[in-house]
């Protein structure tokens, strides 16, 4: 005998940013809405995952919101034939994921992709019961991150996802509305990344795109952004700005074979535009047989490229990370952009990237804006969609600077916590 309520368990990414783990039953359908692995720093020790997910566990659907690795990384904990329900871009993301950095194949064998705003209904065999789950897309730096509605034993749940309002997509979370029917929402799961930090203007994806117009345009040698292919937003941004200050974009072919899989879903420039040069690290020196034809014939010999950016820096930009420095440490940069969260630029291996681009005297820049809502925008989706119960997730808590809020700190989920409704 089921009990008649719906009953959630977050496992993880209660008051902690990342990690992502919810658990919905209900008529005895067990789902998960994302299975991440918690965030840890650099040196930091893999954090205690006891008394969360069990190697093998099983469950009718995982549910993957975005291909961030808080939100997916512990889907080897599974059983490998449960059920992972993501979109089809999220689900190449995944696969080029653990092709190219976890070096295997992906850890679970049943995929099943969803469109935007399909209802997804979930059986249990053993039971009549049904759950259906409605993904709505929502603004993040990961591509098509989605939220999902929930419904279940005639509940309505809300997971807002990761997600914010100051990016090329906007306020496109509000089209879980027509999916809400003006049904009450018994249980809204909210981020609330940025509660937890201090407050200062979060500028926009837009205002970021400036920035970098600006600096490339008034710097006339080599100019090194570091920024995650995966943040679309950023890439647009940085492509815009080479664009306008005549440059050319040079990528590693990990990035290339992303921003490939990426530009098969919306209009922006894929890695074979006359623009943007290919080269390929020696850390990455198995991979070519992972990229398309296409992709293999755009590589440019490195000794080659380099030769050219030294002959004219000016007119290029240069895709950098830490892993590339030993081969890159031959070109003098004017500029290095830093366009990650600035927590990741504390790093040993980025000090030392920075390290050796000053020794050329490279001036360092920080311009880069949050995947996460702010302050505002949270506000506006307590507005916007009201609920009976709230649990805010991915985040620490509440900073000194929000007070006001403080209202909203007995709402914070806690690990462990089982909420029912
Ligand atoms: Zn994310």
């Amino acid at each position: 005998m089921h009990s008649p309520k719906v009953n959630v368990v977050f496992h993880r990414g209660a008051k902690e940013i990342g990690g992502n783990c919810i658990e919905i039953e209900s008529q005895g359908i067990r789902i998960l809405l994302d299975i991440g692995k918690p965030l840890v720093k650099e040196g930091q020790s893999a954090p205690d995952m006891s008394g969360v997910i069990q190697k093998g566990s099983q469950y009718d659907a995982v549910f993957i919101s975005h291909a961030h690795s808080d939100h997916f990384g512990l889907l080897a904990h599974l059983d490998s034939n449960t059920p992972i329900y993501c979109s089809q871009a999220t689900f190449d993301l995944l696969a080029i994921h653990y092709r190219w950095r976890e070096k295997s194949r992906l850890p679970v064998n049943s995929f099943h992709t969803f469109q935007t705003e399909q209802v997804v209904k979930i059986r249990n065999p053993n039971h009549r019961a049904e759950m259906e789950v409605i993904p709505f897309l929502v603004d993040h730096s990961a591509f098509d991150a989605h939220g999902f509605v929930v419904r279940a034993n005639g509940k309505v749940l809300v997971y807002s996802g990761d997600f914010r309002n100051h990016g090329r997509k906007g306020n496109i979370y509000r089209r879980v509305l027509s999916l809400l029917d003006d049904r009450p929402v018994d249980l809204l799961m909210m981020e609330g990344t940025n509660l937890g930090r201090p407050a200062q203007y979060v500028q926009s994806e837009w205002s970021v795109e400036k920035r970098l117009c600006t600096s490339f345009q008034q710097t006339a040698g080599l100019i090194g952004v570091t920024f995650s292919m995966q943040n679309v937003d950023r890439f647009v941004s940085v492509y815009c700005a080479a664009l306008q200050s005549k440059r050319k974009l040079v990528i590693d072919l990990y990035s290339a074979v992303v921003l490939e899989a990426v530009s098969r879903y919306t209009p922006i420039p894929g890695p074979t535009a006359a623009n943007i040069e290919v080269w390929l690290p020696a850390n990455q020196y198995v991979a070519p047989a992972w990229s398309t034809a296409h992709l293999r014939k755009k590589i440019r010999p490195t000794a080659q490229l380099l030769d050219d950016i030294r002959q004219t820096p000016g007119k290029y930009v240069v895709l950098v990370r830490d892993s590339m420095m030993h081969e890159l440490r031959s070109l003098r940069f004017s500029v290095h952009i830093y366009s990650l969260w600035r927590g990741y630029a504390d790093s040993p291996k980025t000090e030392s990237m920075r390290h050796v681009m000053q020794q050329t005297g490279c001036r360092w820049e920080f311009i880069h804006t949050s995947g996460h809502a702010t302050r505002a925008c949270i506000l506006q989706f307590l507005k916007d969609v009201p609920a009976r119960n709230l649990r805010i997730i991915h985040s620490e808590g509440v900073h000194a600077d929000y007070a006001n809020l403080l209202a909203l700190y007995s709402d914070f989920a806690w690990r462990g916590e089982t909420f029912s409704c």
